[in-house]
């Protein structure tokens, strides 16, 4: 590979890092014709390593030069940072060069803005287009869709690529005009809806016709940033939650705010806030599997998740006059809301109960996680605790009681003391 294109692949490679709406979940694209490659539907990951080694998806910016100068990017115009660019046909050579070399099951290609919105999609569809057309390629392609880029654009994107993404990036339109005063909601939104028509059309004209051409199969994902801008969690999640229902969104990536660039708009935090990162997360996975709705999870009185205790045992102890919960008789949708009971565990408990009444060994070899589940069921009426314990207590043990991580770093701690001692 030539010292130029290696070149441009660090840079790029290092600016891509900090979009986290990449997932090859859902996409299949089977090779049927001799061509290049083959996509799998799921356990595809999406990161790339400094060394270039062993990555699933070559993450990377077409070019970091940008016309615009959004305060959170590392990427913004007002950086003094090392610029490139690649063209079209050096991303389609090193994708090809990576699959070939088995480093890589796919491309995601994102972008600064040049020139302008249209000009730059050009150029992301032109890549993936040569590496389908002309290299037959069938590995996953996730593109990213500028904003303001046209509808056409957009449409041929989707005839090409697997998964298809706009970041909205920011939680309101109020933060967008404050921290990437350029940029405005609609001009995310509308490629979103267009991106959302076209699916509909195609899964409509795919039942119709056979053949008919398909469009984004891994459908479409965004990313929103958390803690760059004053948002509660409740909003990030009300809007999250219209997006996947308006929008049909597979997937909403949350990205803790690393602060990568001083501008007197962003808060001063000295590492990104990675653990209420992981709490939001967990709140869409609610959303998304367990049945939860935005209002059971926060409320006015509880705008921010818990960063102590995850989301379904926080309502849990706030909710406490569902429980205990009969597990022989509760409803499928309730056994889902006891902490330590998963998807998988419920539905075994479901269909098992049917043939014999569930003890809680029963519920140990599914396994349900008694040491948090034991506080919030009965089994045959019987309960696992001696007495009866309040939402405080309950938190107490689940945290701090033999077996949590946290009584774990304790014992550490003390340990230290006494060979200090
Ligand atoms: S448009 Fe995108 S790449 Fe350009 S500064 Fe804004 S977030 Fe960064």
């Amino acid at each position: 590979m030539e010292d130029k294109v290696i070149e441009k692949l660090k840079i790029l490679a290092d600016a891509a890092k900090y979009d986290v709406s990449c997932s090859s979940s859902g996409g299949k694209r089977k090779n049927e014709n001799k061509g290049l490659g083959n996509a799998e539907g799921m356990g595809i990951c999406h990161s790339y390593t400094e060394d270039g080694r062993c990555v699933s998806l070559l993450k990377i910016l077409l070019t970091n030069f940008c016309i615009y100068d959004c305060s959170y990017c590392v990427t913004r115009k007002s950086n003094d940072i090392k610029r490139a660019a690649f063209t079209v046909q050096e991303v389609v050579d090193l994708t090809i060069n990576f699959y070939r070399r088995n480093y890589i099951e796919g491309l995601f290609l994102s972008s600064g803005i040049f020139k302008d919105a249209d000009y730059t999609m050009e150029r992301l569809v032109r890549v993936a287009k040569k590496l389908r057309q002309e290299h037959k390629f069938n590995g996953y392609i996730h593109l990213k869709t500028i904003p303001g880029a046209s509808e056409e654009l957009i449409k041929e994107a989707g005839l090409y690529a697997d998964r298809l993404s706009v970041n909205i990036e920011l939680p309101s339109e109020q933060s967008l005009q404050q921290l990437a005063p350029e940029k405005n909601y609609k001009e995310i939104l509308v490629p979103m809806g267009s991106i959302k028509d076209q699916l509909v059309q195609a899964k409509e004209e795919s039942r119709l016709f056979k053949g008919a051409p398909v469009f984004a199969p891994a459908g479409q994902s965004t990313q929103l940033i958390v803690g760059a801008s004053a948002e509660t969690d409740k909003q990030i999640l009300q809007l999250s939650d219209q997006l996947y229902k308006n929008y049909s969104l597979k997937r909403v990536y949350y990205s803790g705010y690393v602060p990568v660039s001083s501008d007197s708009r962003l808060p001063i935090i000295m590492e990104p806030p990675i653990i209420r990162e992981n709490r939001i997360y967990q709140a869409d996975w609610l959303m998304r599997f367990y049945g939860f709705n935005v209002q059971e999870i926060l409320d006015e009185h509880h705008p921010n998740l818990d960063l102590d205790v995850d989301p379904k045992l926080a309502w849990a102890l706030r909710n406490r006059y569902f429980f205990p919960l009969e597990i022989n008789t509760a409803d499928y949708e309730m056994i889902l809301r006891v902490p330590g009971i998963g998807v998988k565990s419920a539905q075994k408990i479901v269909s098992a109960r049917r043939f014999a009444p569930l003890q809680f060994e029963h519920l140990r070899q599914m396994g349900v996680v008694l040491k948090r589940a034991k506080y919030f069921i009965t089994c045959n009426t019987k309960s696992m605790l001696r007495q009866e314990l309040d939402s405080l207590h309950i938190r107490n043990k689940i945290l701090f009681g033999e077996g949590s991580k946290r009584s774990a770093l304790l014992t550490q701690q003390l340990d230290l003391f006494k060979q200090v001692g």
